[in-house]
């Protein structure tokens, strides 16, 4: 859609100020914080006019298919800006992509209020799909993950419980836990052929899986279990400003991540490529997120997770 190719500037999970309006533009104001829903859909198409802008085959991404938010300033579509709710800090902001994701997956996968749900894995997808799910009416939400840290950080979060991934008795320990029967609901955000394949299984009989995670190898899955149980298994992909963004800001509102809880690192900008994506590799980390602010002054010379938070932006 937008003609561009690498390199370009990446950052998709995006809040800023907004510091300068196109002329015309309604709806904002300078000096309002935002968070960004950078996602087009060529807006002619087939998909676009059924409002299914995630499948346009022209689809463009900030940071992916233009210059994304790991920059001090950043011009944008006024549309693709939204103001966050009063008390939301930027920090918070940056979540809303994340938080979006996991809107939209649990919609896709028709959650009810009431109903128990089982999020697969715990990075920022799985603890945001946690956390909407409980936000979003979930009865009682379970997080399998197979590193302990992740499971301390989603207990931390506010699930209802963890297990450990590896463990050769999950399948039992998530039945008795949801129920007897498996959980209403369960939400693939691990993206392993692994976690694919056994998400089908952990399901209750009736019960569907929202797959979010993009595995990237085949796997197989258990067509019995899903015939004989009369399964269900969705796909969602990332989400559409006005059904699943616009619902992530308003969650944003009733604090549903904690940023002491859910920020591994706060580095900045020039210290991104160094220090930020070796944090992001790690597993032994508390906590999700690398937070990038360009008012952060370098430091390259302190450990990562012991950085002072930003302090307004
Ligand atoms: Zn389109």
């Amino acid at each position: 859609l937008t003609g561009r190719q690498a390199p370009l500037t990446l950052g998709h999970e995006v809040s800023g100020r907004v510091t300068d309006l196109g002329r015309d533009t309604r709806g904002l104001e300078e000096g309002q914080p935002v968070a960004i829903d950078g996602l087009f859909g060529c807006g002619v198409c087939w998909w676009c006019e059924r409002h299914e802008v995630t499948l346009c085959s022209e689809i463009a991404d900030i940071g992916l298919h233009l210059d994304g938010g790991l920059a001090e300033a950043i011009t944008l579509p006024a549309t693709t800006c939204v103001p966050l709710p009063d008390g939301v800090s930027a920090e918070e902001g940056a979540f809303a992509e994340p938080l979006a994701v996991a809107v939209r997956a649990l919609r896709k996968g028709r959650l009810v209020g009431g109903e128990s749900v089982l999020v697969l894995g715990a990075g920022m997808i799985g603890i945001s799909a946690m956390a909407a799910a409980r936000a979003m009416g979930a009865r009682f939400v379970s997080v399998v993950a197979p590193s302990e840290v992740r499971r301390r950080t989603a207990a931390d979060l506010g699930a209802d419980a963890v297990l450990d991934a590896t463990s050769p008795h999950l399948d039992e320990e998530v039945r008795d836990l949801h129920d007897g029967r498996g959980p209403d609901l369960v939400v693939e955000a691990a993206g392993t052929s692994d976690a694919s394949e056994r998400a089908t299984t952990l399901a209750r009989k009736g019960g569907r899986v929202v797959m979010v995670g993009l595995p990237s190898a085949a796997g197989r899955i258990d067509y019995f279990a899903l015939v004989a149980g009369e399964r269900e298994i969705i796909g969602s992909l990332s989400h559409v400003w006005d059904e699943d963004f616009a619902t992530a800001v308003r969650l944003l509102g009733e604090r549903p991540l904690d940023p002491a809880k859910v920020v591994s690192a706060r580095i900045a900008l020039e210290d991104t490529v160094e220090v930020g994506f070796a944090a992001m590799t790690r597993r032994d980390l508390p906590g999700v997120k690398v937070l990038v602010s360009p008012w952060l002054a370098p430091t390259s010379a302190a450990p990562v997770g012991e950085r002072q938070p930003v302090a307004s932006q």
